[in-house]
């Protein structure tokens, strides 16, 4: 448990400095040779702590998504509707994240293919959302 809890940013660092130049980065595990996210100190598929980072090729296919109309936070309220999405990664990952770039909001679907995009996240770094490839 502690080890879960020690660290969790420190080890989120090489994503964040990633998202600075727009490069969306997966952890893989030496051990096992899959691939996960979000970032940890250990391979969830087989509890190996030989991980390394590695660029993602930023291609994806729409696992599940629903359409928000009420914003999940106050800030929020001017992205409404918005859609948040499962997004299964090519390198294996599945991610939540927004898809982005829809003139009608409600029209992307499970099984799209998405390419990942970014928005301004503050402080120089970017989040990865997804539009439609
Ligand atoms: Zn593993």
């Amino acid at each position: 448990m502690s080890r879960m809890l020690m660290g969790t940013s420190q080890v989120a660092e090489p994503f964040w400095k990633g998202t600075e130049e727009k490069i969306l980065r997966v952890q893989f595990c030496k051990d096992c040779g899959k691939a996960h996210h979000y970032p940890r100190n250990f391979c969830p598929h087989c509890h190996g702590e030989n991980l390394e980072w590695k660029d993602a090729s930023g291609e994806g296919t729409i696992y599940a998504i629903t359409v928000c109309h009420k914003p999940g936070l106050p800030t929020m309220a001017a992205s409404v509707p918005y859609a948040v999405a499962l997004v299964d990664l090519a390198e294996g990952p599945r991610m939540m994240t927004n898809i982005v770039g829809l003139e009608d909001v409600h029209t992307a679907k499970v099984g799209d293919k998405v390419k990942v995009a970014w928005e301004d996240a503050g402080s120089g770094k970017n989040l990865p959302v997804f539009e439609i490839a």
